[in-house]
């Protein structure tokens, strides 16, 4: 917190936006600095790690972990966006490093005249992008077989899963199947997949992650 000028931005931010208080000036005069309240580590204080303060920090006190101690790009461009973890829709902006293509970091504008969070957000829209990236992602594809995944092709895949649905429905009844949807997709998706259920299948038996 070396560059903490004490001007207490992230204090406000945090009552007043976050609403979780979780942060305020301790101590007086030139030991005054900026903590959870009765030297409680940041972990155990009512901090839920928006990072609405992060954001809003003028010097730098505060910064993302994403882009502490780089270089910023030298060319970058937002695309604003609606975060797809959950239902609320935050609007954010993502900004993109034009030379690799890659994010390098998430805002909110507190300004935007489209949003509805009013630069609000959460943890997960905030900081939960790195999977984007990730190495790790599943771009085919897989079947197991024998305890073990191999790739598939998006037919071999979807002609099996026709096959096991089809298959559970006519030995063990519609109401053997149970399709679950997902705030990550949208409205039109979800509604598709009720339908498939109900009208394909025949089932009820359709439930959702969010229920808002
Ligand atoms: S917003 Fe940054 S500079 Fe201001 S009090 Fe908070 S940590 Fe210090
Ligand atoms: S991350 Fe959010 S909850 Fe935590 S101190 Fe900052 S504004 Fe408050
Ligand atoms: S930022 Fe958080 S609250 Fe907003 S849409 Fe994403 S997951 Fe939901």
């Amino acid at each position: 917190m070396d560059k903490c000028i004490s001007c207490g931005v992230c204090v406000r931010a945090c009552s007043q936006q976050a609403i979780y208080s979780a942060i305020d000036f301790q101590y007086r005069g030139i030991k005054t600095l900026i903590a959870p309240a009765l030297d409680k580590g940041i972990e155990d204080s009512t901090c839920v790690f928006c990072g609405q303060c992060v954001q809003l920090c003028p010097t730098g006190a505060l910064t993302e972990n994403s882009v502490h101690g780089i270089s910023r790009p030298s060319r970058s461009r937002v695309v604003k966006t609606i975060c797809s973890y959950c239902g609320v829709g935050c609007e954010l902006n993502i900004h993109v490093d034009e030379l690799t293509g890659k994010i390098w970091n998430v805002t909110t504008d507190y300004d935007s005249a489209t949003s509805m969070n009013n630069g609000r957000c959460c943890v997960k829209g905030r900081f939960g992008w790195s999977f984007v990236h990730s190495e790790d992602r599943l771009r085919k594809p897989l079947i197991k077989e024998n305890g073990v995944f191999r790739e598939a092709s998006w037919d071999e895949a979807l002609d099996l899963v026709a096959k096991k649905f089809t298959g559970l429905r006519d030995t063990s009844g519609p109401d053997s199947l149970a399709f679950f949807t997902s705030a990550r997709c949208t409205n039109e998706e979800n509604y598709l997949l009720q339908r498939f259920a109900r009208e394909v299948m025949g089932t009820n038996n359709v439930d959702h992650c969010a229920h808002l």
